[in-house]
C-alpha cells in the first residue's frame, strides 16, 4: 500500500497500549483478597471470577467478604479513628496529598487496569478517570487542609461504609474515600465484585505512603458484602452509589440507625436540543454523552429530546456520525466504545432493546464491525419511543439512547422532567435566556449547557428525586461526611394516646374558650375530613379545647394544595424576606395572646419563646436572601454554579417541646428558601398552630405555602413520608418515629432530617436555628456553562 492509498482511505491502524506491566501484576495476585487494618489477608469466604469484559479471560479471582471479614474491617477502621479524626488537618492533608502524587506517578498503569478490569477504552481511562482521581485527591487535600477554618466546629462521622459500582471503579472510590479522609473519618470500602483491580492497586498505594493501618479498608465482594457493611453497627455514615432499587433497599435496612446516609443513584437524564443549537455540537454532545463509556453513566443523557423542526437533520446527522464510531479493544488508542462490563449487563441492555422494539420502538445502530468475542454492544438510538415506553422510563446503561420530539420550550421541560430520576439534564441552544430558563426549570441535580459529562472535584454531583440524596464533590460533598456540633438533647417519648377523641363538636365553647376545630389547608381554614376533633390539654390535664383530628385525606389535600402554590419558589428572596417580617409584625401584635395560650399549656417560658419566634422569623428573613449559592472555580473557559434550589413541598413534624417557636423553627427556614410546607403542629400542643392561622392569613402568604395539621403526629408523618409529591421531610419526634418514617421515605427516596428522637433546647438559637436548617432546606444544583469561541 501506497502513502497516497493510506490517505485516501485514512484508516486508523491499530495503536494497542501495552498491557504487560498490569498483567504481570494480576498474575501475580492470583486471588484478590481484603485490605483490613494495613494487611493483605487472604479471603476466607467464596470467591467470584474477575473477567475482562473485552476478551472473556478471567484475569484472577476476588474473595467475597464474609461476616467476620467486614467485622473486622468495621474494627480496624472504629481503632483508627480516634487518632485519624485528631491530627491536625494540615497532617491529614499531606496524606491526600501523597495519594494524589502517587495516583499521577503510576496513571498509566492504573488506567490499563481499569481498562482490562471493567472494558472501557484506554481513551477514557486515561484521560478522563484516572486524572480524575488524582484531581479529587488533590482537591481533598485542600479541605483536609481547610477543615478548621472552612468548618468551625464541625467534626468527623467515624466509620464510613462505602459501597460503590463497577461502571467507574477507581473515580467512584475517588468521590468516597477522598472527602471521608479529609474530614477525619475512617472507612470500610466495598468494590462491585465484578471490578475489583484499581481499589486493590489504590490499597497498595495506601500502604506505600504510610497511611496509617485501619484508615482505609478495602473488602471486596457482592451485594450481601454490601449489605454486611451498611448493616454494621459500627459504621456511621453510609455511601452508596448504584442502582435505585438497591438504594431504596440500603434507606429500609437502615432506618432508624442514626446513620448519615447519600445515595448516588440511577438516571434518565434528558438531552435536549433545541432548534437554535448549534447541531453539529449537538452530535458531538451525544457522542459524550450516551456513547462515552458504553453508556454505562448514571448521569447519561439517556433521553435526547429534540424540537421538531430540527429533529429528522438532527437524527441523519447522528446516524452518519455513528458510521465513524470505531468499537473493539479498549486497548486500542484508537477505539470510541469499548466491552460493557459483563455479559450480564450485555444481556440486560439487549433484553430492554428487544422490548423497546416490541413496543414499536425503530433501534439504529452504528454500522460498526463487532469484535469477534467479549461483551460488545454495538451503540445506537431509538426512534419512535413514547414517554410511556419501558426504555424511556427505565435505565438502559448500555450505549443506546431514547429520543423524543417537542415542540415549545415549555413542552421539552415538561419531557425533561417527566420520569422519576433527576441527576442530570444537558440543553443546547445558541440563545442564552432560553438554556439558562430551562436550566432553571429542570428537576435535576445538574445541568451542562451546551456541553455534557463535565466532572470536577470542587463541583457537587448529585440527584435530585429517586435519583438520591447528598452530594459528592466541593463544599457541599464535605458536608455529608461531617457532624453539626453536638447538641445535648433527650429522649423525646413516643406521642400518648389521643384523648377525647370525638366527632367534631363545632363551636361549643366550654370555658370561654374558642374550641373551633379546623386545619389550615390551601389558605383557608378547613374543616377535619373525618369530621373528627380531640382533646387539647394544657397545665395539670386541663382541657383546653378540641382541635381538628386529621386524616390521610386531609394530608393529600394538604400536599395538593401545597402543590398549586409552586409560584412561591420563583418569588423574590427579598419578597420572601418580607413577608417574613410581616408575620414578625403580626405576631408581635398578638404576643400576649400567645404567651397567655402557651402559658396555658404549662410550656417553661411562654414570654421567651414568643419572643425568641419573633427573632427567629428575623434571622430568616434577613437569610432569605444571604443564603446564597456560589461560582466555584472548576475547570478553565467554564462557569460552574451551585445554585441552592427549594425542593418543593416539604413535610414537617414539629415537636411536642416548644409547642410555637419548635414550629415555626421549622417552617421560617423552610419558607424563606422558597418550600411550601404541609407542617404538623405538637400533638399535644395542637391550639397554638390554630391561632396561628390567623396570623399566616393576615401576612400575605399566598394561600398553599404554609398548611397547618393538627392530629396523631406519627400517622400524619407515616403519610408524609410516603406521599410521593413531598419532596423532603423534616421530623422531630421520638425514635420509634424516626425509624418509621425513614423506611416510609423509601419510596420516592425524599431526604429526611430528624434530630434523632432527641429533644432541642429550641430557645437556644445554636441548637434551634442556623445554616442546618438553611442547607437542609435546598438542594444544590450545579450548572455548567462553558464559555468561548
Ligand atoms: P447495584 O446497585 O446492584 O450495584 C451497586 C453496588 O452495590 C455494587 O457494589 C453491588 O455489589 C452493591 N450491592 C448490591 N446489592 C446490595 C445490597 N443489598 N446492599 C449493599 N450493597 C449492595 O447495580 P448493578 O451492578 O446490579 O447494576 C444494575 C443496574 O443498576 C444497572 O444496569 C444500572 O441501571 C444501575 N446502576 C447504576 C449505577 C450508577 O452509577 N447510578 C452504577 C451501577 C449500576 P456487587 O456489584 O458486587 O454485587
Amino acid at each position: 500500500m501506497t502513502i497516497k492509498d493510506l490517505m485516501q482511505t485514512m484508516d486508523y491502524g491499530p495503536a494497542p497500549e501495552s498491557a504487560t506491566e498490569a498483567l504481570a501484576w494480576i498474575a501475580d495476585r492470583p486471588v484478590i483478597g481484603h485490605f483490613i487494618n494495613g494487611r493483605f489477608t487472604a479471603p476466607e469466604g467464596e470467591m467470584a471470577e474477575v473477567v475482562n469484559p473485552a476478551t472473556d479471560a478471567v484475569l484472577t479471582r476476588v474473595g467475597l467478604g464474609t461476616v467476620a471479614e467486614v467485622d473486622a474491617a468495621v474494627q480496624a477502621a472504629r481503632a483508627a479513628f480516634p487518632k485519624w479524626a485528631a491530627l491536625p488537618g494540615h497532617d491529614r492533608a499531606r496524606y491526600l496529598y501523597a495519594l494524589a502524587r502517587h495516583v499521577q506517578k503510576r496513571e498509566r498503569f492504573l488506567s490499563v487496569l481499569e481498562t482490562l478490569d471493567n472494558g472501557k477504552t484506554i481513551r477514557e481511562s486515561r484521560d478522563i478517570d484516572v486524572p480524575l482521581v488524582a484531581r479529587h485527591f488533590y482537591h481533598h487535600a485542600g479541605w483536609a487542609e481547610l477543615m478548621a477554618d472552612e468548618f468551625p466546629g464541625h467534626s468527623a462521622l467515624g466509620v464510613c461504609g462505602q459501597i460503590i459500582p463497577w461502571n467507574f471503579p477507581l473515580l467512584m472510590l475517588a468521590w468516597k474515600v477522598a472527602p471521608a479522609l479529609a474530614a477525619g473519618n475512617t472507612v470500610v470500602l466495598k468494590p462491585a465484585d465484578l471490578t475489583p483491580l484499581t481499589a486493590y492497586a489504590f490499597a497498595e498505594i495506601c500502604a506505600e505512603i504510610g497511611l496509617p493501618p485501619g484508615v482505609l479498608n478495602i473488602v471486596n465482594g457482592d451485594g450481601a458484602t454490601g449489605a454486611l457493611i451498611a448493616g454494621h453497627e459500627g459504621v456511621a455514615k453510609v455511601a452508596f452509589t448504584g442502582s435505585t432499587e438497591v438504594g431504596r433497599v440500603i434507606r429500609r435496612q437502615i432506618a432508624g440507625s442514626g446513620k448519615k446516609l447519600s445515595l448516588e443513584l440511577g438516571g434518565k437524564s434528558p438531552f435536549i436540543v433545541f432548534e437554535d443549537a448549534d447541531l453539529d455540537a449537538a452530535v458531538e454532545g451525544v457522542v459524550d454523552a450516551i456513547w462515552f463509556n458504553q453508556g454505562e453513566v448514571c448521569c447519561a443523557g439517556s433521553r435526547i429530546l429534540v424540537q421538531e423542526g430540527v429533529a429528522p437533520r438532527f437524527f441523519d446527522r447522528l446516524r452518519k456520525r455513528m458510521e465513524t464510531l470505531r468499537i473493539g479493544d479498549p486497548l486500542d488508542k484508537t477505539m470510541d466504545v469499548g466491552a460493557v462490563v459483563s455479559r450480564k449487563q450485555l444481556a440486560r441492555i439487549h433484553g430492554l432493546l428487544a422490548q423497546a422494539e416490541a413496543e414499536g420502538a425503530t433501534l439504529h445502530r452504528a454500522p460498526v464491525q463487532m469484535p469477534a468475542q467479549g461483551a460488545f454492544c454495538a451503540p445506537g438510538f431509538l426512534t419512535g419511543t413514547a414517554p410511556a415506553h419501558t426504555v424511556s422510563q427505565t435505565e438502559i446503561f448500555g450505549p443506546v439512547a431514547t429520543t423524543l420530539t417537542f415542540r415549545t420550550p415549555d413542552e421539552a421541560i415538561t419531557l425533561a422532567n417527566d420520569t422519576r430520576y433527576g441527576l442530570a439534564a444537558s440543553v443546547w441552544s445558541q440563545n442564552i435566556d432560553r438554556a439558562i430558563e430551562v436550566a432553571a426549570k429542570v428537576k435535576a441535580g445538574v445541568v451542562w449547557i451546551n456541553a455534557t459529562n463535565i466532572f470536577d472535584a470542587g463541583a457537587p454531583f448529585g440527584g435530585y428525586r429517586e435519583s438520591g440524596y447528598g452530594r459528592e464533590g466541593g463544599r457541599a460533598g464535605m458536608r455529608e461526611y461531617l457532624a453539626a456540633p453536638a447538641r445535648p438533647g433527650k429522649p423525646r417519648p413516643d406521642p400518648a394516646p389521643l384523648s377525647g377523641v370525638a366527632p367534631h363538636a363545632g363551636k361549643a365553647d366550654r370555658a370561654g374558650i374558642d374550641v373551633t376545630a379546623k386545619l389550615y389547608i390551601g389558605g383557608k381554614q378547613t374543616r377535619a375530613d373525618g369530621g373528627q376533633s380531640y382533646t387539647a390539654t394544657g397545665k395539670g390535664g386541663v382541657a383546653l379545647g378540641q382541635a381538628a383530628l386529621a386524616n390521610r385525606k386531609d394530608v393529600r389535600n394538604a400536599v395538593e394544595a401545597a402543590g398549586k402554590a409552586s409560584g412561591w419558589g420563583g418569588v423574590t428572596a427579598h419578597n420572601r424576606a418580607q413577608v417574613l417580617y410581616f408575620l414578625a409584625e403580626n405576631l408581635s401584635q398578638r404576643a400576649e395572646e400567645f404567651t397567655a395560650a402557651l402559658a396555658a399549656c404549662g410550656t417553661p417560658k411562654p414570654a421567651e419563646e414568643v419572643a425568641a419566634t419573633l427573632r427567629r422569623a428575623f434571622w430568616y428573613a434577613a437569610q432569605a436572601d444571604k443564603f446564597d449559592g456560589a461560582v466555584t472555580a472548576t475547570k478553565s473557559n467554564h462557569v460552574t454554579l451551585t445554585v441552592n434550589e427549594p425542593f418543593g413541598t416539604m413535610g414537617l413534624i414539629a415537636p411536642d417541646e416548644a409547642p410555637l417557636l419548635g414550629l415555626m423553627s421549622l417552617i421560617l427556614p423552610a419558607i424563606a428558601m422558597g418550600n411550601r410546607v404541609v407542617a404538623v403542629a405538637s400533638q399535644s400542643h395542637p391550639l397554638i398552630a390554630t391561632r396561628l392561622y390567623q396570623v399566616l392569613e393576615t401576612s400575605d402568604i399566598p394561600g398553599g405555602v404554609v398548611n397547618l395539621l393538627t392530629g396523631a403526629r406519627d400517622e400524619l408523618a407515616k403519610t408524609l413520608a410516603e406521599h410521593d409529591d413531598v419532596a423532603a421531610l423534616w421530623y422531630c419526634g421520638s425514635a420509634s418515629g424516626v425509624a418509621m418514617v425513614e423506611t416510609a421515605s423509601a419510596g420516592n427516596l425524599k431526604p429526611v432530617w430528624t434530630d434523632q428522637g432527641l429533644t432541642r433546647d429550641w430557645l437556644d438559637p445554636a441548637q434551634g436555628q442556623g445554616r442546618e436548617f438553611l442547607h437542609r432546606a435546598v438542594q444544590v444544583k450545579t450548572i455548567w456553562l462553558p464559555y468561548g469561541a
